[in-house]
């Protein structure tokens, strides 16, 4: 995973374009790129530039930028040439640079090779490097503003400032453990239960941020269920704003699941188009139905609709699928009811119950609709200072507030279980430090830096 040969990709994406950039980094570029073009190159200065094949032919016209180790990106010494963005005039540029590279062993970069280097040469932490290829991916405005933030080290930041709080507290308890008849009251001038309480609502305050933040990168997985005819389909394209899904009069038409992303807010929402529920004899529709099981089973949040005309009778089959699905749903998982076909209701129907109401077909009551599902899935508006999470990291403070809540009890217990007191807080800190990569195992690094794409 950590090799250490130069390294060469096409850093812009696929396809045509006015531009295409080429980025090469390694430990020593300058006999490279003194081979590879003809002018010289100052650090840090764009330079135009021809570059020409093993024939003396012409390739491309272009912009050579040099970056010194460590002022780069990897912190490594990096060459940038900004050619024409043709894939074929592209391709011929890095077979050219490939064979000047041979003397040095140029490679082809692995995805997420730059960024690798750029973590490991300490560039930036891990959850700075993640929010690199998160800025890259972002599906909003509001994702790419809260990248954006990660990628200056907000996050990080945060996370560091509340490992310097722990350690304090821990230097305070781990230097009382050499004096165990005064422990407890050099705990008590030292106000140590109010320095763990200031440790957990900062933590329990930026596990809050960080699920928003996930919730924005991630996006709410909404599934929607009911029984064939309830108009599943037609909310899901009223949801879409065009036709994704097939709407007709017979019951069974859904056979697969669709789905669709859309966002609301800022927030992407998939919806996933549940086939009807029942049971059946035709194969193609058992794997469809098979299938919307398995989306419940890792939904976000559901959406049980039915039909406003049945909404006082529940039937028994209605009663049975619904205990079915909730049994199905994933812990803490929020089913939400919601009674369509309300045009079809007296219209002081619609405002007599406290269920939602709505119409796939007129669009009534489908804003707010909106609006539920992202109180639902506990969305809050997007503040300032939003950063992007993952679920990774979501876990990591998890497992930190358990061991912060478990150092609570056994300080509470006093005398004898400073000692555990100390340890659960030291187990805490490990966890935050996984989420900026000081302590995280190299398979787990391979994995994250696996997921990006190549030339990043
Ligand atoms: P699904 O089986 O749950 O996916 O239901 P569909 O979306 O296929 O809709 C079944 C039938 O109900 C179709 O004829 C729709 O036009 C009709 N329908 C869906 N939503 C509404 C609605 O809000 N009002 C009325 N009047 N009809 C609807
Ligand atoms: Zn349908």
């Amino acid at each position: 995973m950590t090799r250490k040969v130069p390294i060469i990709a096409v850093a812009s994406a696929p396809g045509k374009a006015g531009v295409g950039v080429i980025r090469i980094s390694g430990s020593e570029l300058k006999s490279f790129a003194s081979s590879l073009l003809q002018k010289p190159l100052a650090p840090r200065q764009a330079s135009l530039q021809s570059l020409r094949d093993g024939h003396n032919n012409i390739i491309d016209q272009l912009l050579a930028i040099y970056f010194e180790a460590p002022a780069s990106f990897t912190g490594e010494d990096v060459l940038e040439l900004q050619c024409h963005g043709g894939p074929q005039l592209l391709e011929l540029v890095m077979k050219r640079c490939l064979e000047v590279g041979k003397e040095i062993d140029l490679c082809i970069a692995e995805p997420g090779e730059f960024t690798l280097r750029a973590y490991l040469n300490n560039k930036m932490d891990l959850a700075q490097a993640e929010a690199v290829a998160d800025l890259i991916d972002a599906q909003s405005e509001a994702a790419v503003r809260s990248a954006a933030r990660s990628l200056q080290g907000a996050f990080s930041d945060d996370i560091n400032a509340l490992v310097e709080e722990i350690t304090q507290l821990r230097i305070l308890v781990e230097s009382t453990l050499d004096f165990p008849e005064e422990e407890i009251e050099f705990l008590e001038n030292a106000q140590a239960k109010e320095r763990l309480q200031k440790v957990i609502s900062r933590l329990a305050h930026l596990r809050a941020n960080a699920k928003q933040g996930k919730i924005l990168r991630d996006g709410i997985q909404l599934v929607l269920v009911g029984a064939p005819n309830v108009g599943k389909s037609s909310l899901l394209n009223r949801l879409a704003g065009e036709e994704v899904a097939i709407v007709t009069p017979i019951a069974g038409t859904t056979r697969d699941r669709v789905k669709e992303s859309i966002t609301i807010n800022g927030v992407p929402i998939h919806i996933i188009d549940t086939a009807g529920l029942r049971d059946t004899q035709d194969e193609v529709e058992a794997k469809g139905i098979e299938r919307s099981w398995d989306a419940i089973r890792t939904a976000d949040l559901v959406v049980y609709l039915k039909d406003a005309a049945n909404a006082g009778k529940e039937s028994a089959k209605d009663t049975k699928l619904k205990a079915e699905i909730i049994a199905a749903l994933p812990p803490k998982c929020p089913i939400l009811e919601v009674h369509n076909k309300a045009d079809l209701l007296p219209a002081n129907a619609f405002a007599a119950s406290e269920t939602l109401k709505i119409s796939a077909k007129t669009g009534d009551g489908v804003e707010g609709l909106k609006n539920r599902i992202l109180e639902i899935a506990g969305w809050s508006a997007p503040q300032e200072g939003g950063i992007l999470a993952r679920r990774r990291h979501l876990d990591c403070l998890d497992r930190a507030m358990e061991h912060i809540e478990k150092s609570e009890q056994f300080a509470a217990n006093g005398n004898n279980s400073l000692e555990l007191f100390a340890e659960e807080l030291h187990l805490a800190q490990d966890e935050l430090g996984k989420i900026t990569g000081k302590l995280l195992p190299d398979d787990l690094l391979g994995k994250i830096f696996s997921q990006f794409c190549i030339g990043k």
